[in-house]
């Protein structure tokens, strides 16, 4: 893949996607019963998988090897994660695009796509409604647009975290937009961003080819592949990858990320802090070939797969899936989630969910609100948490820290989501919610041994009850 001339890439730029060589590693036979327990093995024993490795998982699909995975994801979870699932929303800034992608509402070539871009005071409200229904980190989505410039997206990352509501504030704000240069990202770094996401889409070059046209800034799949090796050369060291599932086969995307995964730990001894695994929404005047269409059991493998080849790194399962499908693959694999999500422009405050195909870059498949699905994590035996310490601690890469620090969820992510429980409850919860989150909180202070971090930790959940003190954290 060739670069090409007047466009910024990073000092070293490499297409490492070979496809030829993912295609042969899914070509080879079935791994025997003994391979496939060597792999989950690694795993378990908190190692990150290679190509090859991965590509035995996703070729083994009798069901009992696909069984032994399953089982293997859920006991990594267990162990490594524990119970506790981090809340987001997404807040759509702007559905201009100067991009022609395939499967997207907002590509250029859409005629009935509504196009709108939040003013800052149109930002404010949409904060000060999710502040209001308790949300702490919010991830801002962007289409591809010269109006939307790195200034742009620092002015907007800035004035979410000015909004104060009440006890309401925002804690993170995550990016998901368009590979900027490296002066872009060292602005929006700047500005105070968490993660920087931007998904690959396809690791398949001719399907990539096929979806993006050539001629637009998108089309050029090193730009955007080598758009995270940018990111960390300007010093966002906390970036998000993902694949869009459905554009092609599902084992080839897999490999794809793994590959990207193992490309920044390799380069910046830093693997990405999130993997994300969209699957294709019906979006308006969107037609694609259902031929790659991934089923609910493949995704729930991939996910499984996923799980065990990258174990220090977080998976986000959007409100794209369905409540029953979320509840699934939380069992073995999801860490995160959004909730009460809407993705029309202005849609926290103005028409809710319209399903409104113009309106929407596609369409959701859950949107309870909020706190109905605190309720549901709460009574299935998880934690929801809103917990933004690391980043604000400056403790990057606390996923690989949770894996790696013997301990360390323990210490700081099981307190920390406990309490930003227990500020969700008091000022934000239904009757019902809070009465099942006192339950669990009760159930998780009793699992904690005496001594002073307990201490600590119900020090701080008494100040929290006394009335104005918020923001606490390990
Ligand atoms: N414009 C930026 C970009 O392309 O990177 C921002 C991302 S876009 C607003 C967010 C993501 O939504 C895309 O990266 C793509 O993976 C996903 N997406 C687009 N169309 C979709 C569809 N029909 N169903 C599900 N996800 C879709
Ligand atoms: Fe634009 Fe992103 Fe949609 Fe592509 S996926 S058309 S770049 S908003």
């Amino acid at each position: 893949m060739k670069k090409l001339p007047n466009i910024e890439y990073s000092r070293h730029a490499v297409d490492f996607i070979d496809d030829q060589r993912i295609a042969q590693l899914l070509r080879s036979p079935q791994p025997e019963a003994s391979r496939i327990r060597d792999i989950v093995a690694k795993s378990l024993d908190k190692q990150a998988l290679d190509l090859e490795e991965t590509a035995a998982l996703l070729r083994a699909d009798d069901p009992e090897a696909v069984a032994s995975v399953f089982e293997a994801a859920r006991e990594l979870k267990r162990r490594v994660y524990g119970n506790r699932i981090v809340l987001f929303a997404p807040l759509y800034i702007g559905s201009q695009c100067v991009n022609d992608c395939q499967y997207c509402a907002f590509r250029s070539s859409n005629p009935a796509a509504v196009r709108r871009t939040l003013n800052l005071d149109e930002v404010g409200a949409q904060v000060k409604s999710l502040e209001d229904r308790g949300h702490k980190r919010l991830i801002l989505v962007f289409g591809e647009h010269p109006d939307y410039s790195a200034e742009f997206i620092a002015e907007a990352v800035r004035a979410v975290y000015q909004v104060r509501s009440g006890h309401g504030e925002i804690r993170r704000v995550n990016i998901n937009a368009a590979p900027l240069d490296l002066a872009g990202f060292r602005q929006v770094k700047a500005a105070g961003i968490g993660t920087y996401q931007i998904f690959q889409e396809t690791y398949h070059h001719p399907t990539y080819a096929k979806m993006h046209p050539p001629k637009t800034r998108k089309g050029d799949f090193l730009y955007r592949l080598d758009g995270l090796d940018r990111a960390m050369e300007a010093g966002c060291d906390d970036v998000g990858i993902g694949a869009l599932f459905g554009l092609y086969d599902w084992r080839h995307e897999v490999l794809g990320l793994v590959a990207h995964s193992l490309h920044l730990q390799e380069r910046y001894g830093v693997g990405p802090h999130t993997i994300s695994f969209p699957r294709l929404r019906p979006a308006c005047g969107v037609r694609i070939d259902e031929q790659w269409q991934v089923d609910d059991h493949d995704f729930q493998r991939l996910i499984a797969i996923l799980r065990l080849a990258v174990p220090y790194t977080g998976l986000i399962c959007t409100a794209r899936e369905t409540p029953a499908i979320r509840r699934r693959v939380m069992e073995f694999g999801v860490s995160q989630i959004d909730a009460g999500s809407r993705i029309e422009l202005g849609g926290y405050t103005e028409a809710g969910d319209s399903q409104i195909m113009e309106r929407e870059q596609f369409s959701l498949g859950d949107i309870r609100p909020l706190d109905t699905v605190i309720r549901e994590l709460l009574q299935d035996g998880y934690i929801p948490s809103f917990c933004t310490a690391c980043y604000r601690l400056g403790r990057t890469g606390e996923h690989f820290m949770e894996f790696a620090i013997p301990g360390f969820i323990k210490r700081y992510c099981t307190p920390n989501a406990l309490t930003t429980l227990l500020e969700y409850l008091l000022d934000y919860a239904s009757p019902e919610t809070r009465q099942a989150g006192e339950r669990l909180l009760e159930r998780e202070l009793a699992e904690i041994p005496d001594g002073e971090p307990k201490q600590l930790l119900l020090e701080r959940l008494r100040e929290l009850r006394g009335g104005e003190q918020r923001d606490l954290y390990f």
